[in-house]
């Protein structure tokens, strides 16, 4: 579904963006892996798409740092024959309830989660209009949606990161480049596992489907996202929540 295209995912590393990177490249798609921290991670992941047979290449970039994502698109254009997809998955959690929240907490959430996928957008945003083609996937999140106890910063970076969609959408669809999200719910990563026993317990109960989804339940739709076959589909957010916010 994505034969002869180049995807850029920012975490990919681990958790979701891995799985993204991984699904991506089964389908045909050369992978620019963007990590921050994880450099074995990303190494080893590399090595797993090399064996598919697909180009792949690490970057480290701490995605927040506007200087240090300009320089590392830079590398990538010049490494690979233009930019097809851009998926903006890197994010973290800082959670504390409010009266707890230092303003550094709120801010390094929000700088991570919503204006590093701006600064990806920014950019790429003229490869994506002069080619008249591109695919944008920002990963959003449940608590976004419907807000969540211990993570006003993160829920207000997956929000804004809604409303960036929606904006972003709305000005490259007359170039054919669509913009949507995706809202996962409780996901098995290392995100979630840090979670105590009993509030994942907790969590997994108000899930209709009683389960926790698996990193590879977004990557199928993001596989769906990138490829032609969502053509008319913009400024959408999909939810992958085993039904936790219908
Ligand atoms: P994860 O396992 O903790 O992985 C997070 C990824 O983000 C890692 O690859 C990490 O890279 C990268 N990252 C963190 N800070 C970064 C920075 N400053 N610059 C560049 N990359 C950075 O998390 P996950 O569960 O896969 O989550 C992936 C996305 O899905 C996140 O946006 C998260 O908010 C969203 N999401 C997750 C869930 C869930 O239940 N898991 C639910 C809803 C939404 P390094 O390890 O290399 O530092």
């Amino acid at each position: 579904m994505l034969k002869g295209k180049t995807a850029v995912i920012t975490g990919a590393s681990r958790g979701i963006g891995r799985e993204i990177a991984l699904r991506f490249a089964a389908h045909g798609a050369d992978i620019a892996a963007i990590y921050c921290g994880s450099r074995q991670a990303a190494e080893e992941l590399c090595e797993q798409i090399r064996a598919l047979g697909r180009k792949v290449l690490p970057y480290q970039c701490d995605v927040s740092d506007w200087e240090n994502v300009k320089e590392t698109v830079g590398k990538i254009q010049s490494d690979f024959d233009g930019i097809d997809i851009l998926v903006n998955n890197a994010g973290i959690t800082i959670d504390r309830l409010v009266p707890q929240m230092k303003e550094e907490d709120f801010e390094r959430v929000l700088n991570v989660n919503l204006k590093g996928a701006f600064h990806m957008i920014r950019q790429t945003y003229m490869l994506f209009a002069r080619k008249r083609a591109g695919r944008i996937i920002n990963i959003s999140s449940a608590s976004g949606l419907v807000g969540s106890a211990g993570q006003a910063n993160y829920s207000s970076a997956k929000a804004g990161l809604i409303g960036l969609t929606k904006s972003v959408a709305r000005e490259l669809a007359g170039r054919n480049v669509t913009c949507n999200a995706i809202a996962p719910g409780l996901i098995d990563t290392a995100m979630t596992r840090e979670m105590n026993g009993q509030a994942r317990e907790r969590m997994e109960n108000a899930i209709p489907m009683k389960r926790m989804g698996k990193p590879e339940d977004v990557a199928n739709l993001a596989v769906f996202l990138a490829s032609d076959l969502s053509g008319y589909i913009t400024g959408e957010v999909i939810r992958v929540d085993g039904g936790l916010c219908m």
